[in-house]
């Protein structure tokens, strides 16, 4: 199966994700989680993409679609894949559309996650984080022990696009660049809505129903 997560800034895709692709198998291809650690190796692609995240703001196409097409073109992709923060903008869709023509495949199902603005402003702002990618809630999905990592025991953190001017920001950007993908996929007939607002075990529930589907 391949897969998108589509959703704005706080939706939960990337806490989906990480039960999709252990459910399903699938690598979970997350742009933002692939940025953060070029930033913290200090790459040069994480020296560019770091002032466009800290502001909220998306990072240029040509540097996601280069790294979108070396990712998709590894091995593991072969037996399916789960983007989840790729595509945003349109120009990123149609490149997608291209690598995946280019090699025989082609998308299964793009999974938009809604949650209205209040919802995703309480999410972004208890979110908390740890550098193995998976994400904490301070109220909604605490870890076992206060600011350390479940999986990992790593310690946790507040991103700086988590803070309140970045957030706003961020929301803005999501409805100009990346709400339009909405209508995109709707035309291509492989868009399906899951409502977002539901707790999280719900959520994935609803997720297993749709992509039953597509086994
Ligand atoms: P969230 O899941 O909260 O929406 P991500 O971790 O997916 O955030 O992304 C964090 C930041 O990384 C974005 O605000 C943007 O600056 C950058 N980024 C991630 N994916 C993309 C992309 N496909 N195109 C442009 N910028 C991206
Ligand atoms: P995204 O990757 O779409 O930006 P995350 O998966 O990181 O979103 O979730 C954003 C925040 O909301 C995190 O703090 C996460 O723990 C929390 N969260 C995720 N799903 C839900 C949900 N269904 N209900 C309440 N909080 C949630
Ligand atoms: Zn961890």
């Amino acid at each position: 199966m391949n897969i998108i997560l589509l959703g704005p800034p706080g939706a939960g895709k990337g806490t989906q994700a990480k039960k999709i692709s252990e459910n399903y198998s699938l690598p979970h291809i997350s742009t933002g989680d692939m940025l953060r650690e070029n930033i913290s190796n200090n790459t040069p692609l994480g020296l560019r993409a770091k002032s466009y995240m800290s502001r909220g703001e998306l990072v240029p196409d040509e540097l996601l679609i280069t790294i979108i097409k070396d990712r998709l073109s590894r091995s593991d992709c072969s037996r399916g894949f789960l983007l989840d923060g790729y595509p945003r903008t349109i120009p990123q869709a149609d490149a997608l559309q291209m690598i995946l023509t280019e090699s025989g495949r082609k998308l299964d199902v793009v999974l938009n996650i809604d949650v209205d603005d209040e919802e995703l402003i309480k999410r972004l702002s208890g979110r908390r984080m740890c550098a193995c990618g998976t994400s904490y809630h301070v109220i909604f999905n605490p870890p076992e022990k206060e600011g350390i990592c479940d999986t990992c025991n790593g310690k946790l953190y507040q991103r700086e696009d988590d803070k309140a001017d970045a957030i706003r920001n961020r929301l803005v950007v999501y409805k100009k660049q990346t709400q339009p993908l909405i209508t995109y996929y709707m035309k291509k007939n492989i868009l399906r809505r899951i409502d977002g607002s539901k707790d999280i075990s719900a959520i994935f529930e609803d997720i297993k129903t749709v992509l039953e589907n597509y086994d």
